[in-house]
This record gives structure tokens, C-alpha cells and sequence, in this order.
């Protein structure tokens, strides 16, 4: 094992989680065992839950022009040690080096939102009547979760982290257990940024850690990233136990292209929006409806499908059972009648032989009732449907049950914008294939894809974090009185 045993970090110690479960953490790349992480128990939360809501206490008293000086530092750590957390997020998750580096940008760029926080929280104070103000503060809501997915083990923990402690909460995350090993570094550097003790602790474990979170009576927000099923069961749950919930779902975003669409463009942002982190995005394209006499797109993004190659530029996918699932919807659509046009199965990488590769995979002529239609398929693949109308793409696009992203693909201004307005999607593109919203905008779907209020990242998030404090002032005893004195 390369790695020790995964540790809890709570009240700013490390600690071995009481749970008696333990899983192998395993590097997708090659099979290797890197870790191990035992399951927490009921009392460990209950540690974290009161080492937090002590911090909390205080940290809510410190201003917050002087909270957001731990996460300028932080930043700085982040910079200074871009080069090691990129690699560890490559050894846990699988994607390549440049994908690993990528999530530690956006993490950097989610810190620096965060250190702009004073200035969007600065309140409100109006004379409501002669001599009476009102003044609206934002308080924050105290101990916050965050559950999060193995598919950006450093990444998604940095959409709630920095906000949420900026605003004044302390936290508890809850990592994936298939990658546990990001976070803890995490720790480690906000501590060393000089956050103070118990305002940050991980909780490691699997779905009974999740449902003693949505159950403890000290938490007051949970934040919930991954599949639409357990996204479910998180709003359900701790909306019953009246707290306040944001759960982020599954996704099955579909790209609409035009014939007129730049085949250049489409071809190669189809290609890398369908591969990117090995289609293990919740943003991936993974269905796209080409509209009339499309062809010409179509051979161009198998062309640059056929340039991206398992081990080169396209990492692996997180385990053994991820490439067997990913494997049989390919088959099953080619049973059903699909043509595979570029085929990534039995990918296998020289010298990581082990690993869990998945190659890109284009299947055209799919029926929109065919499971890989459907589906979440979370894998290197896209599935082509055709249609003659406009109409006929959109209705298609529209009868999915998600709404994380979709895009249109054409030169046409007016097409793009009259498509763009009819999309059943929180993030919407055009001529590209990967519409995530940078900050200052927020991170959200619709429908399947988000149960709960509002946006996790961005200005969205700030109302998740806070609450509003409605003060009514009357200093003046010789105010004119009116019917409110
Ligand atoms: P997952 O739902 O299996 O797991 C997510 C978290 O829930 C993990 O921490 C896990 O321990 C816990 N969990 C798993 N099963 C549970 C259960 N039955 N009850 C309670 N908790 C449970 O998701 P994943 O496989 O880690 O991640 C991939 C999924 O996440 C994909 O569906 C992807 O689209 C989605 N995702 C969505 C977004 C978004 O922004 N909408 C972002 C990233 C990933």
C-alpha cells in the first residue's frame, strides 16, 4: 500500500474512523492498491458535530474581511502545491495529469470567488419610516455537510468549501469512498493556511455515514452531489429532518447540431466534451441529435474520437464495474440495431494492464427508447440520433427526464438563440461542449439533475449559506411616529 490507511480529520486531529467495514482504495490506472478506508461510526459524526459547532461559535464572531485572510493563503497553497495534489487526484480517480491539474485551477478559481465574498455580502440598510431603519445582515446557518462523488475528488469538495467557510459556517465532508485521499490533503492545507481547529473535518464512510448526516439534529445544511437515485434519498431525508438541502443529481446532456454547424469546431469540442475526464462528467455530452444532413459533422468528430487514445489522452474510467457497465449499454445498443462507428471496447494500455480503460465510442443511428439514449451511461461514449425537424431534436432534448447541460451547434445566430431558449437545461451552450458556468456564475441544473433552491457555487450559493437577520432600528425619540413606530 503506498498510501497509510485513510484517516478522519476532526477538531484539527487526525484520527482512525471506529467503524469496523473497511474497502481497498484502488488507482483505476493500474489496479494498484493505494489505501484502505474503514467506515465511521454514528459517534465519530457525533465528534465532528461537536468539535464544529464549538469552532463555529467563534468563527461566526471573526469578521469576515478577516476570515477570507485564511483562504488568500490557502490559494497560495493550493498554487504552491499544484504539482502534488494533481498527481494524487490522477492516482485515486484515473484522469490524465492535464485533467488532474485542471480540477486544482478550478479549485483556485472557487478560492478566489470566496475572497471576493466582502464585497458581495455588504448587506442593506434603508429609512424605512422618518428616523426608522431597517438593515438586513447575513448571518450563517452553522454546522454545514457536503456529501460528495468519487468523479472530482477535489474539485466538488472546493464548489462548498471555500463559500461555506467564508460565510462563517464550519463544516463536515463526507468524501467518496472510492477516493478518499484528496480530501485529506485538503485538510491538511487548511490548516496550514491557519484556519482554526474544528471548522473543517472530514467523515469517511459509504450510504449509512450519508443517512447519519441527514439525521443529526446539529447539522443544518447538507449539500449532495452524484446519482439521481441517492439524490434523492438525501433531499427526501434530511428535508424530513427540516434542513435546509441542495442535492445535485445525474445528467444525460444532449448536444443538438445543425447541418450548418462549423464541422471543425463541432467535431473536435463534441469529441473532447464526450471524452473529458473519460465521460465521467456530470457536463459530458453523451447524446447528441444531429438534425438533417449531418454526415459530414459526424465523420469529422469520429476523426478526432479516433485521435484520443486510453493511457495517452484519455484517462481511465473508476473501476472494474464502471467498464463492464459502460461496456454492455454499447453492446445492448448494438443488439438493438445502433451502428458503432468508433468502438472502445477492450481497451487495454501497455504496461497498466490492469487498469479500467474505456476507449471513445461513437454509436450512430440510436433510437431515442434505447437504454443508451436514456440513460446515464457515465462513460466515453455518445450516442447519435437522427431526426429530419428542428422540432423533432428539441422534443427529443426536452423528453429527458435530467436538465444538467445541453448545447446547439450551428453558425446561425437566430437558430442558436430560438434553440437555446427551448432547452430543458440549467446550463445551457452554443458551439460548445462543455457549458459549465464560471465564476461568478453559478453551478446548477434542472428537473433530475438538482432537488432544492438556487445554485451551489456563485452568488447562487451565498443565500445556501447564510440567512438573512432583519434588524428594525428607532435611535431618534423624537422620530415623527406613523403607523409602523
Ligand atoms: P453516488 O450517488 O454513487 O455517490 C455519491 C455519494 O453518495 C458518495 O459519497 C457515496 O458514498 C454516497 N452514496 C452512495 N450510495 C448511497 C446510498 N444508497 N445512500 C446514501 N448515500 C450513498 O455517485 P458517484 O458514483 O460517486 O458519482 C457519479 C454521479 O454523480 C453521476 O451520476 C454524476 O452525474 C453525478 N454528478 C453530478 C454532478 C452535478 O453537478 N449534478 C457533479 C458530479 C457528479
Amino acid at each position: 500500500m503506498k498510501y497509510s490507511p485513510v484517516r478522519n480529520f476532526i477538531n484539527g486531529q487526525w484520527s482512525a474512523p471506529s467503524g469496523s467495514a473497511a474497502l481497498e482504495v484502488e488507482s483505476p490506472l493500474n489496479g494498484a492498491t493505494l489505501s484502505s478506508v474503514t467506515m465511521s461510526s454514528v459517534a465519530d459524526l457525533e465528534g465532528a458535530v461537536k468539535a464544529a459547532q464549538a469552532a463555529q461559535q467563534l468563527w461566526a464572531k471573526v469578521p469576515i474581511k478577516e476570515r477570507v485572510q485564511v483562504f488568500f493563503r490557502y490559494k497560495r497553497l493550493l498554487e504552491a502545491n499544484m504539482k502534488e495534489l494533481s498527481d494524487l487526484i490522477r492516482e485515486e480517480n484515473g484522469k490524465t495529469w492535464d485533467e488532474a491539474k485542471a480540477e486544482i485551477e478550478k479549485a483556485i478559481e472557487l478560492t478566489e470567488f470566496a475572497c471576493a465574498m466582502p464585497a458581495l455580502v455588504s448587506g442593506e440598510l434603508l429609512e424605512v419610516s422618518k428616523g426608522v431603519e431597517c438593515r438586513i445582515d447575513r448571518v450563517p446557518v452553522g454546522v454545514v455537510a457536503s456529501i460528495v462523488p468519487f468523479n472530482f475528488p477535489s474539485m466538488v469538495p472546493h464548489w462548498t468549501i471555500p463559500n461555506a467557510l467564508v460565510l462563517g459556517n464550519a463544516m463536515i465532508v463526507k468524501p467518496s469512498e472510492l477516493v478518499p485521499l484528496s480530501c485529506q490533503r485538503i485538510a491538511t492545507l487548511l490548516q496550514e493556511a491557519g484556519l482554526p481547529d474544528g471548522l473543517f473535518n472530514t467523515i469517511n464512510g459509504d450510504k449509512e455515514m450519508v443517512n447519519a448526516i441527514c439525521d443529526h439534529p446539529g447539522i443544518q445544511t447538507v449539500t449532495f452531489v452524484g446519482s439521481t437515485k441517492v439524490a434523492k434519498l438525501v433531499y427526501a431525508r434530511a428535508a424530513a429532518n427540516m434542513k435546509r438541502v441542495l442535492a445535485l443529481g445525474g445528467a444525460k446532456n444532449h448536444l443538438i447540431v445543425l447541418p450548418d454547424a462549423h464541422p471543425d469546431m463541432a467535431g473536435s469540442n463534441i469529441a473532447a466534451s464526450m471524452t473529458g475526464c473519460a465521460g465521467q462528467r456530470c457536463m459530458a455530452a453523451s447524446a447528441m441529435v444531429a438534425v438533417g444532413k449531418s454526415d459530414h459533422i459526424i465523420e469529422r468528430l469520429c476523426e478526432e474520437a479516433r485521435k484520443i487514445q486510453p493511457g495517452v489522452n484519455l484517462g481511465s474510467v473508476i473501476t472494474r464495474q464502471a467498464k463492464e457497465r459502460i461496456e454492455r449499454y454499447i453492446t445492448e445498443a448494438e443488439a438493438a440495431g445502433a451502428h458503432i462507428l468508433v468502438d472502445g471496447r477492450k481497451a487495454v494500455v501497455p504496461g497498466a494492464e490492469g487498469g479500467y480503460y474505456v476507449g471513445p465510442t461513437v454509436i450512430d443511428h440510436v433510437k431515442p427508447d434505447m437504454a443508451i439514449a436514456r440513460e446515464e451511461v457515465f462513460g466515453p461514449v455518445i450516442a447519435i440520433m437522427r431526426t429530419d425537424t428542428l422540432e423533432e431534436a428539441i422534443r427529443i432534448e426536452n423528453n429527458n427526464p435530467y436538465g444538467n447541460g445541453a448545447s446547439v451547434f450551428t453558425q446561425s445566430g437566430g437558430l442558436a438563440r430560438q434553440v437555446a431558449e427551448q432547452l430543458s437545461a440549467g446550463m445551457v451552450g452554443v458551439n460548445i461542449g462543455v457549458p459549465v458556468p464560471r465564476e461568478p456564475f453559478s453551478f446548477g441544473g434542472w428537473n433530475e439533475s438538482k432537488f432544492g433552491m438556487g445554485d451551489i457555487t456563485g452568488k447562487s450559493s451565498i443565500d445556501l449559506w447564510t440567512r438573512l437577520k432583519k434588524t428594525t432600528v428607532k435611535w431618534n425619540p423624537e422620530s415623527r411616529t406613523n403607523w409602523m413606530s
